[in-house]
């Protein structure tokens, strides 16, 4: 544990004969032969249930890549006593023993079952190899190494003890009594293990409910976390329906915290329960909510064409845009508008779209069919708006896989709902502001929607740039200057924003851990 690797796990390259592009191709064959049997698991003890569920691969939607079984509300009150029980014993296991346990799974991850973590995710959630590689591998080790280290350091803090002959002042780490619920998304499979996962770390027992369409990768987490030595019941694996999900959980006293990432609807409908069931709880539950955003490009006229372009154009579409921190909207000076549209417009036209096996391809589908009509509903709203002109893509098609071609609106009005909502798509909508009313346009940056996730400046100009920073300091948690809105890597770039972008915990940070710790400060006088 002394000598935890504390960099950043590196990201594979996959060229032509190189061992992990052999053994990521053994991977994706073995994956794509079978639908894979995923039971609920709760302690020791598998469940399976009438209500019978199925992962199909977005890309190719008749072909079914794991089946699964919701968990009814007496199931997962099951898993709610089988957890409390669990946290009594498991916050006793002293922190440099779960820290090993956390190491180990890192190590599994990043070695032994990095290709199958990566099939599951490209084959699951329509990822490329890069995307996976980015996030199945690298930032889920990251998440387990750099937790377990920000642990280890956190509690070398021991407060002051003036005379120790007399008194000794000392702080223990522990967990919540009762459980912890994590809600995980299927856009990024290290997400799922970082809910899961990091209270747990600190001492808590979870009920996991995993996204239905990263179901594959998330079990995949969930077995390599028990080969790693996480005891049966730390975290209980609970497939289930969503709102039966949230009713059981916030019903039951024990509910100590809800480490949700998901939409603003969700986390409104939790935080609304737990409101009206406060009088309820042993303790207040802790919630920690990440929820989307509204992310900007903001271009000035002394910015750097080339290096706009080709940020917008990853940050918008890669993984189909399906990142909450993707650049959604865009603000464009006239002066620069020519050939920024042209650039845009030519490197959009040489996007490969296609089978996410396929090397390739730079993008695949949309998660799923809800996915699918959402963002073809936005589309279909720019296409038939006399404010907005599709001027890249937009074809939608759905025959085998949920195929949405990246896509660019223009619009004249930078307040219509293409502008303001977020999409979680391929769908990039420019505003092109006279140079003159750069002022104006900086404030429509922050006060034309209601989130507060990621944004981008891009700019040459030093003086705009301290302006832009002090002015834009509350439209973004994660803020870039000449570089893309996406790609927040653990330890380099903690996640988070707040207004209706969440609770800003920053995930992948020294303190996200610290968040789900009770401590106990001990005073013993001699
Ligand atoms: N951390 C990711 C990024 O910066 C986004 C995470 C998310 O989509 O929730 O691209």
């Amino acid at each position: 544990v002394d000598d935890f690797n504390v960099k950043n796990e590196p990201v594979y390259q996959y060229l032509k004969g190189s061992r992990e592009r052999v053994e990521l191709e053994k991977a994706l064959k073995d994956t794509a032969a079978k639908t894979e049997d995923i039971p609920i698991v709760i302690g020791d003890k598998e469940y399976k249930t009438n209500d019978v569920r199925y992962q199909v691969m977005p890309h190719d939607h008749k072909k079914k890549l794991a089946k699964f079984y919701y968990a009814d509300t007496k199931l997962i009150n099951k898993a709610i006593d089988v957890a409390v029980e669990t946290q009594k014993k498991w916050d006793r296991v002293p922190i440099p023993e779960r820290l090993k346990i956390w190491e180990k799974a890192a190590s599994l991850m990043a070695g032994k079952y990095r290709q199958t973590l990566n099939a599951a995710t490209m084959l699951g959630q329509a990822k490329t190899i890069i995307q996976a590689e980015i996030d199945s591998a690298a930032e889920l080790v990251d998440f387990f190494r750099l937790n377990a280290y920000f642990l280890k350091e956190a509690t070398k803090y021991q407060p002051i003890s003036e005379d120790p002959k007399v008194t000794k002042n000392t702080m223990r780490y522990r967990g919540i009594d009762g459980f912890i619920a994590a809600v995980s998304p299927f856009n990024f499979t290290a997400i799922g293990g970082n809910l899961a996962y990091t209270p747990a770390l600190m001492g808590n027992a979870v009920l996991w409910k995993p996204s239905d369409t990263a179901m594959l990768s998330n079990w995949n987490i969930f077995k390599i976390c028990r080969e790693a030595g996480v005891p049966p019941g730390v975290v209980n694996f609970i497939p289930a329906d969503g709102p039966v999900f949230g009713d059981a959980i916030t019903a039951s006293k024990y509910l100590a915290g809800i480490n949700f990432t998901g939409s603003v609807p969700t986390f409104t409908r939790l935080w609304t329960q737990v409101g009206q069931n406060i009088n309820k709880y042993i303790n207040f539950p802790r919630l920690i909510g990440e929820c989307g955003g509204k992310n900007y490009h903001f271009v000035h006229p002394s910015a750097d064409v080339e290096t706009v372009v080709n940020g917008t154009i990853r940050s918008a579409f890669e993984f189909c845009g399906q990142k909450c921190s993707a650049c959604s909207r865009m603000y464009v000076p006239e002066s620069l508008w020519g050939k920024v549209k042209k650039s845009l417009l030519e490197k959009r036209s040489q996007l490969k779209i296609g089978d996410p096996t396929d090397y390739k391809s730079f993008t695949s589908a949309v998660i799923d069919d809800k996915a699918f009509k959402r963002i073809k509903s936005y589309i279909d709203h720019a296409k038939s708006s006399p404010n907005l002109e599709v001027i890249g893509g937009g074809k939608c098609d759905d025959s085998t896989g949920y195929f949405i071609e990246p896509t660019i609106v223009e619009a004249k009005d930078p307040k219509d709902k293409i502008m303001v909502e977020e999409i979680f798509g391929p769908v990039l909508t420019v505003y092109v502001y006279k140079d003159a009313d750069l002022d104006k346009t900086l404030e429509l940056v922050g006060n034309s929607t209601a989130f507060a996730l990621t944004g981008a400046v891009f700019a040459q100009d030093k003086k705009f740039l301290e302006r832009a920073i002090d002015e834009l300091k509350m439209t973004a948690g994660n803020f870039y200057i000449n570089d893309k809105s996406t790609g927040s890597v653990v330890g380099q770039q903690p996640f988070g924003g707040a207004r209706l972008s969440g609770t800003n915990d920053k995930a992948g940070g020294p303190h996200y851990v610290l968040r789900w710790g009770n401590p106990q400060a001990v005073k013993e006088t001699f």
